[in-house]
């Protein structure tokens, strides 16, 4: 397209969305994402490079809030897709469908310890809500832990472990039982533990994302995750893990429980897991906790979940991260990653207050949003797309696909140095 078509197909995109998508979507943007600035997507690669109407490239280092694992369309997870809608495409799920159990079968064998049975679904947040009713169904205790900072998605009982009031507060009451504590804090989880016990309120669960994303990519302090898990055993109460952001590779591993050596009872998948082509999730427990669920096969279905389609491209994505070794090389580049980025950030300690991360999942956190806002912004500029987190631009995140080349890490780092030398602190 001419320069003038690409400026009117980014103007009535941006009109379209003020005026039928979401009015608030703009405004919102504006204050937290890439400094209010637009790219209306017009081709994505099969790596990391997306390219807006007027042909500016962008290098995609959030996309999705990291569901490109595999890249934007890995040609294994696009043929098989391809392959299966010549086949069949969506089934109703009476039917027994070759391909979910062949991804269950998977799943098992790639997911840690005794983690064995799986239910699929369309998202996170689906993943997530069925996770709670599994807890429910295993369990007539109702206090649930979570974490200040955690994000499980919005639907009533997702948003019920989600930790951001401002999310919360127009549909309360959610599901009671809910107790928000400090992530990271083991000695107020074991406190909070104890009090409920001492209540009569035992424990039934405890829900937390291994390394929280959302909430600006925070890392769980060492030993943390261990003894949460003993905990749980010592109280008989369920760990679940939301692995929705940190599973498929993201940390270094295929899951971050594996990173941290804790196998939770529940483990929740979705973004990558469909390899960024299809919409696909997973919730995966271990028997003891999912017979309890399914005497019954229609205590929790859903139309979509587990639809041939979804899995064709779930079953391609964990063979392709399997083949291309792809959950190493996350640790491998990560780690690099991070030091470029830590050593670009030198001398701008007024600017930078901390630059963490595990595996291709990293956070910049900033002293000021101001200056996280205009970090991004300057680094849309210069074609490189970060994000803040939902709700600000305190930190920054990079969650990249696996596949980026070490050509684009050293650019993403490059441009961060100068834009981070350009703007005030
Ligand atoms: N859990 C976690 C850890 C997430 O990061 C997200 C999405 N950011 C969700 C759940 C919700 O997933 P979805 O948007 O696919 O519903």
């Amino acid at each position: 397209v001419t320069s003038e078509e690409a400026a009117w197909i980014t103007k009535e995109t941006v009109d379209g969305f003020r005026e039928n998508v979401n009015p608030g979507f703009l405004e919102y943007r504006k204050t937290v994402t890439q400094g209010g600035q637009f790219a209306a997507v017009e081709w994505s690669d099969e790596g990391s490079c997306f390219k807006d109407v007027s042909g500016k490239e962008y290098i995609d280092c959030l996309g999705g809030f990291g569901i490109y694992n595999v890249g934007h369309r890995h040609p294994k997870v696009v043929e098989a897709v391809e392959n299966q809608l010549k086949r069949q495409a969506l089934h109703s799920q009476d039917l027994l469908d070759p391909l979910r159990a062949m991804l269950a079968k998977i799943l098992e064998r790639i997911t840690p310890g005794d983690l064995k049975y799986s239910f699929f679904t369309n998202s996170g947040t689906e993943s997530v809500e069925a996770a709670l009713k599994l807890v429910k169904m295993y369990s007539e205790r109702t206090t649930i832990i979570s974490t200040t900072r955690a994000f499980h998605g919005k639907s009533l009982g997702s948003l019920s472990g989600t930790a951001k009031g401002m999310f919360r507060k127009p549909f309360l009451p959610l599901i009671p039982g809910f107790r928000h504590i400090p992530f990271g804090d083991i000695e107020m989880m074991r406190k909070t533990f104890e009090t409920c016990a001492m209540v009569g309120e035992d424990v039934a669960a405890v829900l937390l994302e291994p390394v929280q994303g959302e909430g600006g990519i925070i890392l769980p302090p060492p030993n943390y995750l261990r003894e949460v898990r003993e905990l749980c055993d010592e109280y008989g109460a369920l760990l679940v893990f939301d692995e929705v952001q940190t599973g498929i590779g993201r940390t270094g591993r295929m899951f971050a429980s594996e990173v941290y050596g804790v196998t939770p009872d529940i483990l929740c998948l979705a973004k990558a897991f469909g390899g960024g082509v299809m919409p696909a999730g997973a919730v995966v427990a271990n028997e003891r906790v999912f017979k309890s669920f399914f005497p019954n096969p229609f205590m929790h279905t859903t139309t979509f979940g587990g639809n041939p389609l979804a899995c064709a491209a779930a079953i391609a994505t964990i063979d392709v991260l399997l083949e291309e070794n792809l959950p190493a090389r996350a640790d491998e580049v990560g780690r690099y990653f991070l030091n470029g980025l830590r050593e670009a950030a030198a001398g701008h300690e007024d600017k930078v207050m901390e630059i963490r991360g595990i595996g291709l999942m990293i956070g910049i956190e900033f002293h000021r949003d101001e200056v996280g806002y205009e970090v991004s912004k300057g680094m849309f500029d210069e074609g490189i797309l970060v994000a803040g987190t939902l709700i600000n631009s305190k930190t920054i995140r990079i969650e990249p696909p696996l596949t980026i080349g070490m050509d684009e890490v050293d650019r993403v780092i490059a441009m961060f140095r100068k834009v981070l030398a350009q703007t005030k602190a």
